[in-house]
């Protein structure tokens, strides 16, 4: 089955919650060796308490995506398992407000984590793949605001337009090194990221103008996100990947 990971290691940024948190989940019950990353210890032992419970296997990390420091140390800390033949690139924040209210501290960090963040935490483990001679796979989660625009997000659909471009340059000059790099561009999930956003009255006017009429379930990703991790998506690199109910 070329969709399982039986024996890969797997290092998934921004595990303690939302979808980081069922990537774990998902990637573990397809036999990888799940390495879980974030600012929030107790949050990451939960999920390796559960991961475990169901047979799965999993570690947690201490991992700020915005300090090159602790990103090499996460890297470092995970030797004992080995290079990750997988790195999911999950870690993300948003500030929402309209543009001319938006400081510039907001911007700095929302491009700090999602964008440094992911380029930090992608050529180190580029680096270090190129090392084994095994080559890889790297998943950078973007959003549809990557490629389309909407109010009130200025500085996260800024850095996410940056991460679809991180991952086309990553993956061409990683190709003669069997490193893929590819984008999931995933609609709205709802997650503590969005939720009270989602769930006003403005979230309401969003949903009513996808196709679909309904917002993403965590479970639309599994096999998008499947596909680009394991043996089934040998052949995409550069892709970038929409799962967004034909929004428009
Ligand atoms: P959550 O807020 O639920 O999760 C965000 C995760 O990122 C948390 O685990 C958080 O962990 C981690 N994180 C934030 N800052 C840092 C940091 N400096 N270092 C390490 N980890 C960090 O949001 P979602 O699950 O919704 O978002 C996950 C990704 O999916 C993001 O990149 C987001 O942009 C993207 N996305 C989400 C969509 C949605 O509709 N929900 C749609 C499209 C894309 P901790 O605080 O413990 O460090």
């Amino acid at each position: 089955d070329r969709f399982r990971l039986d024996g890969r290691i797997v290092l998934i940024t921004g595990a303690s919650s939302g979808l980081g948190n069922h990537f774990a989940h998902l990637l573990a019950s397809a036999g990888a060796r799940v390495a879980v990353a974030a600012r929030r210890a107790d949050k990451l032992q939960c999920l390796v308490e559960s991961i475990t419970a169901a047979g799965g296997q999993a570690r947690a990390l201490a991992l700020d995506v915005t300090d090159s420091t602790s990103v090499r140390n996460c890297f470092h800390e995970l030797t004992s398992w080995g290079v990750p033949d997988v790195v999911v690139n999950n870690a993300g924040i948003t500030v929402t407000r309209p543009l001319l209210e938006q400081t510039e501290e907001d911007f700095d960090s929302v491009i700090e984590t999602n964008l440094k963040g992911c380029w930090l935490v992608a050529t180190e483990a580029a680096r270090r793949m190129v090392a084994t001679g095994r080559g890889g796979s790297i998943v950078n989660i973007a959003s549809i605001l990557g490629e389309r625009v909407a109010s009130g997000v200025a500085p996260y659909a800024i850095s996410k337009a940056g991460v679809v471009q991180t991952t086309k340059v990553m993956a061409l000059e990683l190709a003669r090194h069997n490193i893929r790099v590819n984008a999931l561009l995933p609609g709205y999930v709802v997650t503590d990221l969005n939720r009270e956003f989602l769930s006003s009255a403005a979230g309401d006017k969003l949903r009513s103008r996808i196709p679909t009429r309904r917002f993403n379930e965590l479970t639309d990703l599994d096999g998008p996100l499947l596909l680009l991790v394991s043996d089934a998506g040998s052949g995409m690199s550069g892709s970038t990947l929409a799962v967004d109910g034909a929004h428009l």
